[in-house]
């Protein structure tokens, strides 16, 4: 191949990268710069131009997906076979070292990977051995303690007390943990990298082979690296190897996952011959969507400052949509979405990004609606998350006790000393005696278990009795709230400090707006809410689902959107108290994280940016009001038009004077500015509040209710409506 296709396609700056010398190489650059580009394109220079052997390649992505999408530009820059080389993310990578040396690592040939899921079940068995109160030795507090570790590198053996007493028993603890796994032959995420870590630490040829044979060691989205990850890196560069690095300070998303954007500055510590590129013009966003970028993220005061232009067109104003509530938001999303699809682009290329998991509840309700296929990148659709399901079950076995699936599901979930054994016992009384698992349980609790075993079991029965009992006069969606609370879920989620803990806490809470907002009776049979409720959760579940290789729109976290891009983007939920996320706006250094998150949010879009809120919001089972996110108002006014509802609109409620929301409406409106929900007073009708509008001009019309004279349609150029 000859050299210039390789660098046609790429400005100086990254040419300069690109064909830098075998040295270190730090390329730090604002967002849409060219990084993933500049480092796929390091890894064709080194071989086909420096005459690397591809062998000799070591690259780190962040996601499996950026390091399918890496193999494959190699292969199509290069033409060559790619399966072998070394391309993946730091877990996967590790993974492949321990199985050639398994051996050295000291695992059995058979190690097993073990998910997080099956390291709580690990940890919650073990406690049950040791007879430690798990109340007070919580299951998942135990886990996110041994991971923290692991993840700066600690042993159970390298950790002092401190002479506090509860640190010595997790100590304790994390040491029968790594005897179990072991034995077993058990390796969890975290001890994938722990594991490798010291592969190399303590084999010094070993470690030399690798050094000699992986001179070139290219990573990605370098600034969330952990200290483990990390560690590794600078082992295996040692002395002669050339690290290859690019990251964005502005984009660092996971400090509290343990990723450190410092190590940006260790680099240049720990090589000091670092040649540091940058790079400044941006190829994938609009200048209109660049330059609020760049305003949000400049009032982040700890950055170390680029500056991102771009020579691309100026490109559509940001729309930000203020809805009345969360489905008028998600109705709005819908409609835009349907204008895309129906002028023939992609439903691929437009993403829905939220910044808390249960959010996407409301957006697939109307996506499913609309028959419009999706897909949740990196996650599960709201009613197929575990959790979830957990809830549903009970709900299921309130309404009907013989649902054996329900019944196993949450038997022992959460944990209540019924253990696979009993279960066992069960199955084989309701085959022999086929009946289901409900009346087994109340068969055998009287004369085939150990009177534990038994009390447990009858604990259960008298525990889902009582739960039918006490909500049979609720509403739907206080039965709902009623279930995840004294089923123990709840609780039970919450005792896990970790971040999947709290998500799940939100989307248990979540199910009850699901509730809230059902509205039974569409169903021709006869059936109770719940029933229909279930029903209809089991077939959203199942329904809409679209298949893998189906154009569909996608749905993702702000987090899970790093590193990707999509010509037409959503920002939902922009409302302060879910982002920036309440929990971070009293601590500067969480408040400039989330910053740096929607610095992430807004450059993932190409062309098209739309920003909504809503003035309330039904989140986790609450109704709340919210002002729109500061982050709004942080975009400069004239990137910004406001999309007005139906009806013209000139002045919103609920808008502080100061964000740029308010300043462009100003402007607008010979007509009278109407919202949905304002309150407004009429000279005959009295006061009342904005249900409805529709129409245009001279034709537009509201439905207003009135406090005293009802609801009512008028023609707002007859009206007289005075603005409240
Ligand atoms: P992020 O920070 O979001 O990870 P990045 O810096 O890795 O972004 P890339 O994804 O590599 O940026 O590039 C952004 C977009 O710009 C891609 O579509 C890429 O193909 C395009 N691009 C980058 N450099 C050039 C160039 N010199 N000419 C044309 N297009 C380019
Ligand atoms: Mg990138």
């Amino acid at each position: 191949m000859d050299v210039t296709p390789i660098l046609d396609s790429l400005n100086d700056a990254q040419r300069q990268a690109v064909t830098a010398p075998a040295e270190p190489t730090l390329v730090i650059a604002g967002a849409g710069s060219g990084k993933t580009r500049v480092l796929v394109h390091r890894a064709a220079w080194l071989i086909d131009v420096e005459g690397v052997s591809p062998q000799s390649l070591l690259a780190v992505t962040f996601t499996n997906k950026a390091a399918a999408e890496m193999r494959s530009r190699v292969e199509s820059l290069l033409n060559i076979p790619v399966n072998h080389l070394w391309i993946g993310t730091f877990h996967g990578l590790a993974h492949r070292l321990l199985r050639r040396h398994w051996r050295e690592a000291g695992l059995p040939q058979n190690f097993q990977i073990i998910d997080s899921d099956d390291q709580l079940r690990l940890i919650k068995r073990l406690l049950k051995n040791l007879e430690v109160d798990d109340s007070r030795w919580v299951p998942r507090e135990v886990q996110y303690f041994i991971n923290e570790q692991k993840d700066e590198g600690l042993r159970s053996k390298h950790l002092d007390d401190d002479g506090d007493p509860h640190r010595r028993q997790m100590i304790s603890l994390y040491k029968e943990y790594e005897i179990i796994c072991d034995r077993g032959g058990l390796v969890d995420f975290a001890e994938l990298l722990l594991r490798a870590h010291e592969l190399w630490r303590d084999n010094a040829e070993l470690l030399a082979h690798y050094q000699r044979r992986f001179k070139h060691l290219l990573v990605d989205e370098f600034q969330d690296t952990n200290a483990i990850q990390y560690g590794w890196l600078r082992l295996l560069a040692g002395k002669t190897g050339v690290p290859f690095v690019v990251g964005d300070d502005d984009q660092s998303i996971y400090r509290w996952r343990g990723a450190r954007v410092e190590h940006i500055h260790q680099f240049q510590r720990d090589f000091p011959k670092t040649t540091v590129v940058k790079l400044e013009q941006n190829y994938r966003s609009t200048a209109t969507i660049l330059n609020a970028a760049n305003a949000v993220i400049a009032n982040n005061s700890s950055r170390m400052g680029k500056n991102l232009w771009t020579e691309g067109a100026e490109g559509e104003a940001i729309r930000v949509y203020s809805a009345y509530n969360e489905r008028d938001e998600a109705d709005f999303v819908i409609g835009r979405l349907r204008d895309w699809i129906d002028q023939g682009n992609l439903r691929a290329d437009a993403a829905i990004l939220y910044r808390s998991n249960a959010q996407s509840r409301v957006l697939e309700e109307g996506l499913i609606n609309a028959r419009i296929p999706y897909r949740v990148y990196g996650g599960l659709r709201f009613f197929e998350r575990a959790e979830i399901k957990d809830a549903l079950a009970y709900l299921r076995l309130m309404s009907n006790r013989d649902d054996d699936s329900s019944f196993e599901r949450v038997v022992n979930k959460p944990t209540r000393g019924i253990g696979a054994r009993t279960i066992e016992i069960m199955r084989q009384y309701a085959r022999a005696n086929s009946c289901s698992m409900w009346r087994a349980a109340g068969a055998i609790a009287s004369d085939e278990l150990s009177s534990r075993a038994a009390n447990a079991v009858l604990a259960f029965l008298n525990l889902i009795e009582r739960m039918a009992r006490d909500t049979a006069e609720l509403d739907l969606q206080d039965k709902v709230d009623h279930a995840i609370h004294s089923s123990g879920l709840i609780d039970f989620f919450k005792k896990d400090k970790g971040e999947k803990g709290e998500t799940r806490v939100e989307n248990l809470l979540e199910l009850v707006s699901a509730a809230k907002s059902f509205e039974p009776g569409m169903s021709e049979e006869e059936m109770s809410p719940l029933d229909e409720f279930l029903s209809h959760a089991a077939l959203e579940a199942g329904e809409g689902q679209a298949s893998a290789w189906e154009d569909c729109v996608q749905l993702m976290t702000m987090h899970s959107a790093k590193g990707l891009e999509f010509p037409l983007v959503f920002m939902c939920g922009m409302e302060d108290g879910l982002f920036p996320h309440q929990r971070s706006v009293a601590d500067p250094n969480g408040l400039e994280e989330e910053r740096r998150l929607c610095y992430v949010g807004i450059t993932r879009a190409k062309e098209t940016l739309y920003i909504t809120h809503a003035e309330q919001r039904r989140l986790h089972g609450m109704d709340s009001f919210a002002q729109p996110s500061r982050f709004i108002a942080e975009i400069p006014a004239e990137h910004i038009e406001e999309v007005r509802p139906r009806v013209q609109v000139s002045r919103p409620l609920h808008t502080p004077r100061s964000s740029p929301v308010t300043r462009t409406m100003v402007t607008t409106g010979a007509e009278m500015g109407i919202r949905l929900g304002q309150r407004v007073r009429h000279g005959k009708f009295g006061d009342g509040v904005i249900l409805n509008c529709e129409g245009q001009g001279a034709h537009a019309r509201v439905e207003v209710n009135f406090e005293n004279a009802g609801t009512k349609w008028l023609v707002l150029n007859y009206a007289n409506l005075e603005l409240m």
